[in-house]
């Protein structure tokens, strides 16, 4: 492939180029320190710089409130699934779970290794193709927490809404929506998410968490799996991904560059508006399986007529320089993830791609 091509993968995912082209600039000799940036030492001056960059840069773009920590953390957003009921949820007590998808199901499988799990609403009735509204929660009133998952990356469905869970802490999963859109962050007890779809490489795990909720967490646990251990550090216990933050701090940079959380929502719409509507427009052809109040603004699925078909759009469209579109292997058909990186054009090159191959085909 001698030439970029519009990458529409799930996760790790397509990066904005400036970034890119900045990380390729920085590269050997990172700020006149003799040393590419990943050679740096975690304790070191220069690191430092970013580190604190990223954070406060995160914190300034989503508006995240100081009652909240920003923790970079290893493992991925699986391993969250564990920590959370590990430092949360104690014998005997209960978590309201919604499930909206596999990665849901996920969380409250580790969740149930440590406590009692409610499932506050269940999509798995209609195959995970829309999320449950407010009215349809039946949220227990005493629960440590309620979880959910924010965007459901394999069924293509998305909350529109934040959910009100009263005194009772509200946790999300925003591995596949993190900063897409403005959020009272507020509202939230903790948010995690791997970094590898809106923000930067795989390898680092953006935690944001209440300080209240620190307080709360259990104390018998291995230090390396208790957020206090990372909040009294300020993620440096032990060697943190350097390379992996160096580079989301360059995407948040690049995101403030273009007009911040605000801005990227608005393409986010204008990207949606633009894949959705085509399938209204060619609807005897292209099918989306999710309910529309549910639609996913970061990973649009669809249903073309018959597989032998969804095979053929997927190989064309890899020759039409559009990669990345198959479908989870668990449900089939195509996905196009969507994240902040992918621009409008690139979408508007997969509608037109679509356009003359329903034609051809249809
Ligand atoms: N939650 C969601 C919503 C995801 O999309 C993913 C990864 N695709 C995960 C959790 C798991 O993340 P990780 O691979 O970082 O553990």
């Amino acid at each position: 492939m001698a030439h970029r091509i519009w990458n529409f993968n799930a996760g790790p995912a397509t990066l904005p180029l400036p970034v890119l082209e900045k990380i390729k600039a920085d590269l050997p000799n990172y700020n006149n320190t003799g040393m590419a940036f990943m050679e740096l030492s975690h304790r070191s001056k220069p690191y430092d710089e970013v580190h604190v960059a990223a954070k406060s840069l995160a914190r300034e773009l989503w508006n995240i409130p100081e009652s909240h920590h920003i923790l970079f953390l290893q493992g991925g957003a699986s391993t969250q699934f564990a920590m959370l009921p590990m430092n949360l949820l104690r014998e005997g007590q209960k978590a309201d779970y919604i499930n909206t998808g596999t990665w849901s199901k996920k969380a409250i499988k580790e969740a149930k290794l440590f406590g009692e799990v409610n499932i506050a609403a269940s999509a798995e009735d209609e195959k995970f193709t829309y999320v449950p509204t407010q009215a349809e929660l039946k949220l227990s009133g005493d629960a440590e927490y309620v979880h959910m998952t924010t965007n459901n990356t394999i069924a293509g469905t998305q909350f529109h809404y934040t959910p009100e869970t009263g005194k009772v802490p509200l946790i999300a999963d925003m591995s596949s929506d993190i900063m897409s859109r403005p959020l009272d962050i507020s509202k939230f007890g903790m948010i995690y998410a791997g970094a590898q779809k809106n923000l930067g490489p795989s390898g680092v795990t953006m935690v944001i968490i209440k300080d209240e909720l620190v307080a709360k967490c259990k104390e018998n646990n291995p230090t390396m799996l208790k957020y206090a251990t990372h909040v009294d550090k300020d993620s440096l216990f032990n060697t943190i991904p350097t390379y992996s933050i160096y580079i989301l701090k360059l995407v948040l940079e690049h995101m403030k560059a273009i007009g911040g959380v605000t801005a990227i929502e608005k393409e986010n719409l204008a990207k949606g508006e633009t894949l959705y509507g085509a399938f209204d427009t060619m609807s005897d052809f292209y099918r989306c399986p999710v309910r529309e109040d549910s639609r996913s603004l970061m990973n649009v699925v669809f249903r073309l007529p018959n597989e032998d078909l969804e095979k053929q759009f997927i190989a064309e469209a890899a020759e039409a320089g559009l990669g990345g579109l198959k479908g989870h292997r668990s449900v089939g058909g195509i996905r196009a993830s969507t994240y902040n990186a992918m621009p409008l054009e690139g979408v508007k090159a997969l509608t037109e791609f679509m356009k003359g191959f329903a034609a051809k085909n249809g």
